[in-house]
């Protein structure tokens, strides 16, 4: 029933990952961690294109989001295939998450920072404050979902929760060593990269990354907002 792996990343669309967190994935996989992929919604909305069908972009960007996965060494992707721009709040979502945690029973979990102030796509917002709650309290009391106790599935602590896109970073990962693994990794979502090798993608992550790197004793870092739950 449960499925032990080290760290799960919860992603509200195909491609959030790996701007937040690929170079930090990497270098994990590299140091032999077991990491899973759980991505929300299916990116259906994601296309300025009026003649792309939503149906078929879902599908382009599980196949993207697939490749990306592979590429960073990801054991395993999990896709929930809820419509873009539909998540809310609810106690179906939250059950879900629950019982994934629940399952693969992970020390950290990594997603984005719920808590962005003004303009910040809805799913982001939504995605991580359940997944929030899904961590504490629901996973770790055994009274919440009696039914999932019923299916086999024991209370969960996860340990450490990394945050990406945060507007109060504490903590800094060195991906120096990575950083051309992220950016081949974001090259995998070919549907929302366009053209957008020139002037680069990659020039642009780069400065940004040196940014977040500054003070820190490497050259280039993926800044989170961390929190220790249990030590
Ligand atoms: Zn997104």
């Amino acid at each position: 029933m449960t499925k032990q792996a080290q760290v799960m990343v919860v992603t509200p669309h195909p491609d959030d990952a790996e701007f937040g967190a690929a170079g930090t994935v990497a270098r994990w996989t590299g140091e032999g961690k077991e990491i899973i992929y759980v991505v929300c919604t299916n990116g259906d909305k994601g296309s300025s294109d009026p003649e792309m069908k939503p149906e078929e972009l879902a599908r382009i960007r599980e196949q993207e989001q697939l490749a990306a996965a592979k590429l960073l060494g990801v054991r395993e992707v999990i896709f929930l295939r809820h419509p873009d721009q539909t998540l809310e709040d609810t106690p179906e979502f939250r059950k879900e998450l629950v019982r994934l945690i629940r399952m693969y029973r992970p020390e950290t979990v990594v997603t984005s920072d719920p808590y962005r102030r003004y303009i910040w796509h809805r799913d982001h917002r939504i995605a991580s404050q359940v997944v929030l709650d899904a961590i504490f309290p629901y996973a770790r009391d055994i009274h919440s979902y009696p039914e999932l106790l019923e299916e086999g599935l024991q209370p969960h602590k996860v340990k450490e929760i990394l945050l990406w896109a945060s507007e109060d970073p504490n903590y800094r990962s060195d991906i120096t060593d990575t950083f051309d693994i992220k950016i081949a990794a974001l090259h995998c979502h070919k549907s929302q990269m366009g053209n957008s090798r020139t002037p680069s993608l990659e020039e642009r992550l780069r400065e940004r990354c040196q940014m977040m790197a500054e003070g820190e004793d490497c050259e280039l870092a993926e800044a989170f907002h961390r929190e220790e739950i249990w030590r």
